[in-house]
């Protein structure tokens, strides 16, 4: 048996109209932070950026970015998409995806401290329980995916991009109030 596959895969693509509303606006605590090229991964230096989503802590443990965009939305694909990867302290992940409509800023982001709020946009967002898109592809990861594409200011490598996965977990939107 493969443990890793059972359903609720990511990517997706998000259909707005079929989303539920609900509540549970993540609260985003991010401050500027130098950051340091590991692969395709930047890992933050100190623990300053933090989300908390239902009530729980998930500290920013890496960013990265995929070009194309991985999630599509409303069956469009983006030029590319910024993942803050969260944890918890149960282990939990949380991962706040952002949109890009354009990839190529030019600020050096392994060499200038940058400030994640900078990216993050306003307005809605949709949940879900997916995945990770990279092996093992563990399941059991909160979604956060922002609805307004942004222009990316920073220069940044890419991971790479999964294919679409069938829709899995029920989809969320969340606005605030
Ligand atoms: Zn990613």
């Amino acid at each position: 048996m493969n443990g890793a596959v059972q359903g609720n895969q990511s990517p997706i693509d998000i259909d707005s109209r079929a989303a539920v509303p609900a509540a549970g606006m993540p609260e985003l605590h991010f401050e500027p932070t130098a950051y340091r090229l590991d692969g395709t991964h930047y890992m933050p230096a100190g623990d300053q950026n933090w989300i908390i989503l239902d009530g729980v802590t998930y500290r920013l443990v890496q960013m990265h970015f995929h070009r194309p965009s991985e999630h599509y939305l409303d069956g469009r694909q983006f030029a590319g998409e910024m993942h803050a990867v969260c944890q918890s302290d149960d282990g939990g992940t949380a991962v706040v995806g952002v949109l890009l409509s354009r990839t190529d800023g030019v600020i050096d982001l392994a060499a200038t401290p940058v400030n994640l709020a900078a990216v993050v946009p306003d307005g809605r967002v949709f949940r879900y329980d997916g995945s990770l898109t990279t092996p093992p592809f563990t399941e059991g990861v909160k979604w956060v995916v922002y609805e307004a594409p942004v222009e990316l200011p920073w220069a940044c490598v890419s991971a790479g991009a999964r294919a679409l996965q069938p829709k899995g977990a029920t989809l969320a939107v969340t606005s605030r109030p």
